[in-house]
């Protein structure tokens, strides 16, 4: 049994020996439906008006907004309100509801944001094999929509994630993160922010810098580069779980330099090819930790979805992950490298043509 490195929360590590990777490819895995697609060039119309846009500028970009009616086309990347959305800001227009709590019934108003970027015009562009180029927009992309949206007053916290296929709870397949601001912290957040801040206090150092200091020299190791490193997590609750930590101390992903998006942007890259290819396009949640608090550390959880939870896990909180993270990073290790080196071809030989 090992215990997460700050969570309260224990995984038995039952590894079945000589299972392989293709042992978790499924005979068929779900698709989503070809319907037409709101995000692709041409239908912006199905969508409400963007809270961002990136448009070609020269060599370079602008940034816009869209209101009322009007789509820019042309665009590059798009940030739109969910239409569905958990969260909704503060509206001045509506009359605020009441809410009440009694001991045993809490409520309040879902105040926040719940937005999608959609990360390129192009419709099979996912991070696994997309251009640098594209990648590096998105992430900028994120920094903007982080940057105005953790200065509105309610928000507490900004969770950036993607779903990556059916079985993980993507319903469109065109190439999108989205983006929730809630007016808490919600329990995960919370306790890895208590335990930097106190092992901070105690120790007068990052929990984080701690950690990734100790796994770069452990079998969990994966890989890295300038501004970036990626292990399998002690106690991964999923087989191949994998996680994504800048090598400065910085608290959000606001701190990151140019050069630090370009690493990052090879990171996804690479990490994301490397699991597909290893595990034949497995369908994955992936989630940013990010927090405005000197101490917190950012960072970005990778979850393949090969095993359902079930009885045990959805009843006790207690998980059985049956790939121990030290395998799982061998064979990660050799699927990131020979995907490095593919993309590295690739780049440049699209900058000689
Ligand atoms: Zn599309
Ligand atoms: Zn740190
Ligand atoms: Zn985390």
């Amino acid at each position: 049994m090992r215990k997460d490195y700050i969570l309260d929360r224990w995984v038995v590590i039952a590894s079945q020996r000589g299972r392989r990777p293709s042992d978790f490819f499924e005979a068929k895995r779900g698709r989503v439906k070809k319907t037409v697609c709101p995000f692709c060039p041409g239908n912006e119309q199905l969508t409400p008006p963007a809270t961002l846009i990136y448009l070609r500028d020269g060599g370079g970009v602008r940034k816009t907004v869209e209101k009322g009616g009007f789509r820019h086309k042309n665009w590059i990347i798009r940030c739109i309100p969910n239409l569905y959305p958990a969260f909704s800001p503060l509206d001045d227009q509506k009359p605020e509801l009441e809410f009440k709590s009694t001991v045993f019934h809490k409520s309040m108003k879902a105040l926040g944001f719940h937005e999608v970027l959609i990360e390129s015009p192009f419709h099979d562009e996912h991070p696994s094999t997309a251009r640098k180029f594209q990648l590096k927009l998105a992430i900028n992309a994120i920094k903007d929509r982080f940057h105005y949206l953790s200065s509105r007053d309610y928000v507490k916290c900004i969770s950036v994630f993607r779903n990556h296929g059916v079985n993980a709870g993507a319903s469109l397949s065109h190439p999108h993160s989205q983006i929730v601001a809630m007016p808490i912290l919600p329990k995960i957040i919370e306790e890895e922010a208590k335990a930097s801040r106190n092992y901070y206090k105690a120790e007068g150092e990052c929990i984080f810098c701690s950690i990734v200091e100790e796994e770069a020299k452990s079998e969990r190791f994966i890989w890295e580069n300038e501004s970036f490193i990626v292990f399998a997590p002690w106690a991964a609750l999923n087989p191949f779980e994998f996680w994504i930590f800048p090598k400065r101390h910085q608290s959000s992903i606001l701190e990151t330099t140019g050069i630090e998006v370009e690493n990052l942007a090879e990171t996804l890259r690479v990490s994301l090819s490397g699991l597909k290819s290893l595990l034949n396009d497995p369908p994955y949640n992936l989630g940013f930790h990010m927090l405005l608090e000197n101490h917190y550390h950012w960072h970005v959880e990778v979850y393949p979805r090969l095993t359902i939870w079930a009885g045990l896990e959805k009843s006790t909180g207690m998980f059985i992950n049956t790939v121990s993270p030290e395998d799982a990073a061998e064979s990660l290790k050799e699927s990131f490298k020979s995907e490095e080196n593919m993309f590295k071809k690739s780049e440049r030989s699209a900058i000689h043509a």
